[in-house]
């Protein structure tokens, strides 16, 4: 049995457009994904039985046990921290909102060390963005701008850019110029009609000198900025204000590099200036397939897209003070929930040996480098696969997550719901 257009839960892409052969509800192959995708779909080890560490060792134990240990653990705890949830739909990040609420804990998501910066920019600016099919139909300049997506996001060159024809762009091959920015020469960069190669930490200087070249203003430039020589740069310019639809892709070399929101706010800004000339957009490469709609998610619920912090009864929101990183850093949490995700291959050192050091439970289908940190993990399905829902790709549009194998696994949603319920039930009867 083949069934299509499955989208693939692995990246922002969200490629929905996945053949997945099956027979006696197993995997046989998957056709048109990437080999990050490919690797999601065909992974075979996983956890199968509930775990929690008794006397220093991992015994298996059940559902309703491990449910209950986290129900307790959560409501003991003066100062919950709720993280992860990027790699899970929508359905379950209503219900971990809902979690956070009652028991006055802080949520944050994956966002907090991505695309934090990016999200603090466009609350200054404003996005000027558009969806990836507006791009790939009619952008004749793309510029990849500090990310490598031949390695992150493999198939968004081949579906949307540099090897994707459009409805108004015939051959992409002379129709399109493909341009990226980087600190060194990535794969992507190989394949770019330009590369300019910045000295690292010089982003926010070569990204002033094009919105002052695009101002007219080339005098003010000296002869290079940050690695970069001033005909390069006027080159560019050029390009920029003579395509009839230009499209800026942004990843992690803008937002966690020197400058960091201010450097999003700035390419924001010279895209705005841009569009007083022609049209051009921006729009950043977003990493789980679905860390794009937990930000819609609490953004509906709480009015904040991350590092939403409950305790005080009300939804509060300061990045800086309120996010994942600064939180553990700090040493605040006394017990840590983190479902979809995996902090332990991440995060920083000190952080790390705090969630270890608090009761963390980890709700994931497999064992991974946060399992290490862990009192409690409770295997789920694999979202995408076993189980639907909503996820929203990186420019927002939202596609219905497919399940395509049958599983006695519970999902993400099904484990949180039964987790606020005990925590309720235990609040009840005191
Ligand atoms: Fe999956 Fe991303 Fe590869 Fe598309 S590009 S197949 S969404 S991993």
């Amino acid at each position: 049995m083949e069934i299509r257009d499955v989208p693939c839960p692995f990246c922002g892409c969200l490629c929905d457009d996945i053949s997945v052969r099956l027979d006696d509800n197993r995997i046989l192959g998957v056709e048109n994904c990437c080999t990050l995708g490919n690797a999601k779909f065909l992974s075979k080890g996983r956890l199968q039985h509930p775990i929690m560490r008794k006397n220093g060792k991992w015994v298996e134990v059940s559902y309703e046990e491990a449910i209950d240990e986290t129900a307790r653990i959560l409501s003991d705890a003066v100062r919950p921290l709720l993280y992860g949830w990027s790699g899970t739909v929508g359905e379950a990040q209503v219900v971990g909102v809902h979690l956070g609420e009652e028991i006055g804990a802080l949520i944050d998501s994956t966002t907090s060390v991505c695309h934090n910066p990016s999200i603090l920019a466009i609350q200054e600016v404003g996005h000027p963005g558009c969806t990836l099919g507006q791009v790939k139909n009619r952008a004749d300049l793309v510029i990849y701008w500090g990310c490598n997506p031949i390695e992150a996001h493999p198939r968004h060159m081949s579906r949307y850019t540099t090897y994707a024809d459009g409805y108004f762009i015939d051959n992409t091959v002379t129709d399109r110029k493909v341009i990226v920015v980087d600190i060194r020469r990535s794969e992507g960069a190989k394949v770019a009609d330009e590369f300019i190669q910045i000295k690292p930490g010089g982003d926010y200087l070569v990204l002033s000198a094009l919105r002052a070249m695009v101002r007219g203003r080339d005098d003010v430039v000296p002869d290079s900025v940050a690695g970069v020589k001033k005909e390069q740069l006027q080159r560019v310019a050029s390009l920029m204000q003579k395509a009839k639809f230009g499209a800026v892709f942004f990843g992690l070399g803008i937002t966690m590099s020197r400058g960091k929101y201010k450097n999003v706010r700035n390419a924001i800004e010279l895209v705005s200036e841009l569009n007083r000339k022609t049209k051009f957009t921006i729009s950043a490469m977003r990493g789980h397939f679905n860390v794009y709609g937990f930000n819609e998610v609490l953004t509906w619920m709480a009015g904040y897209p991350f590092a939403v912090d409950f305790s005080r009864g009300i939804a509060f929101y300061n990045p800086g003070e309120t996010t994942v990183i600064d939180l553990l850093e700090r040493k605040e949490p006394d017990a840590c929930l983190v479902i979809a995700s995996d902090p332990g291959a991440h995060f920083p050192k000190s952080t790390i040996e705090h969630m270890a050091a608090i009761p963390t439970v980890q709700i994931d289908p497999c064992v991974n480098a946060t399992t290490a940190l862990c009192q409690v993990q409770i295997p789920v399905a694999i979202t995408g696969i076993e189980a639907a829902g909503t996820a929203y790709r990186m420019d927002g549009v939202p596609i219905r997550m497919k399940k395509i194998i049958e599983t006695n696994f519970p999902t993400d949603q099904e484990i949180l719901e039964r987790i606020v319920t005990r925590i309720r039930e235990m609040k009840r009867d005191g």
